[in-house]
């Protein structure tokens, strides 16, 4: 069976009704990328920039130290695409353990990702210009984590000029960036308008969708018997999502679990899906799902596991 699916590797994602479908690597430093490439990832659709901050004792990694893993990230896919999530810190990603205060008691709801950002400018400032520097050796998408208000828009994109401004200031070389939302709050996944208006993609990271939705916190054992992915409403906003994008005519992928589970590819394909982003060791087992696929024939099956209240019960089926 690995020697079957290692074949894989060069074979082009394609249905068999030809719909031609984008299977990316999540990763978590510049050296996943040759895991990615090993598995014919065709970019990487998630760097979890966090993994650069975590574990520092507060000695947060500056400027230029950002911009040459940055780099070597963009460098080590060889011209392929590479989205860089701004950090994502706090949660069930604390920058360090002796953080994971009690004082928040609460810290999926608290001060994490892009809300840590916003009120840290001068550090966020720092991994914008230096993923717009990496962004001048390869072709970079940013997309930030968590966002759910027009203010954090708002802010976010100034600060993003502004790191433009302060490069240009320097006389320092930087690239031209695609800019992308992670949908992942349900706030966020119920204004889609708002969020296609300001950005070029949108990235669905169901993890957190699924355990915002549901309030069920994703790393707390004694309730992950109802961490459900196939819970009708968080089928219902992943979908929505992707069908609202293909509406205005903006990508859509997935970057959570639900992208690397080939139980559920040809759902997502059924939804209209084009774009998964997954761990390495997933992306082949994916790709035969791809494979197998006729697109035009899971259309009206996606729509009534949709509907229907038990999901998981049709998807066995
Ligand atoms: C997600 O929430 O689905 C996601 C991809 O981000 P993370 O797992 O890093 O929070
Ligand atoms: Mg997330």
């Amino acid at each position: 069976e690995r020697g079957r699916l290692a074949r894989l590797k060069n074979t082009p994602a394609v249905t068999l009704d030809g719909q031609r479908i984008d299977l990316l690597a999540n990763i978590e430093e510049p050296g996943d990328t040759a895991a990615a490439l090993a598995v014919g990832a065709v970019g990487v659709g998630l760097f979890r920039s966090e993994f650069l901050f975590m574990g520092r004792q507060g000695k947060l990694p500056g400027e230029d130290e950002q911009y040459a893993a940055y780099r070597a990230a963009v460098e080590g896919m060889h011209g392929l695409p590479v989205t860089i999530r701004t950090v994502d810190v706090g949660a069930d990603k604390p920058l360090d353990e002796s953080r994971h205060d009690a004082a928040h008691l609460n810290p999926a709801l608290g001060q994490r990702a892009i809300r840590w950002c916003l009120a840290e400018p001068a550090m966020f400032l720092a991994q914008l210009r230096a993923i717009l520097r990496a962004a001048a050796h390869g072709k970079v998408q940013i997309l930030i984590p968590m966002l759910a208000h027009a203010s954090e828009i708002r802010q976010t994109l100034e600060l993003i000029d502004k790191a433009r401004e302060q490069l240009d200031q320097r006389g320092q070389a930087y690239g031209p960036v695609k800019l992308g939302a992670m949908i992942e709050v349900p706030a966020a996944a119920l204004s889609l308008r708002l969020f296609l208006r300001y950005f070029d993609y949108l990235s669905i990271g169901t993890n957190d969708l699924t355990q915002y939705t549901l309030a069920i916190d994703r790393a707390d054992e004694s309730v992950a018997n109802l961490y459900d992915q196939l819970h009708p409403a968080v089928l219902r906003l992943v979908a929505d999502t992707i069908a609202e994008g293909a509406r205005l005519g903006k990508p859509v992928a997935v970057c959570g679990e639900m992208a690397g589970d080939p139980d559920m590819t040809r759902l997502l394909l059924g939804l209209g899906l084009r774009s998964f982003s997954m761990h390495p060791s997933q992306i082949l087992q994916v790709k035969q799902e791809v494979l197998r696929a006729d697109v035009s024939k899971l259309t009206d099956w996606a729509q009534a596991v949709l509907e229907s209240d038990e999901p998981a019960a049709l998807l066995e089926g």
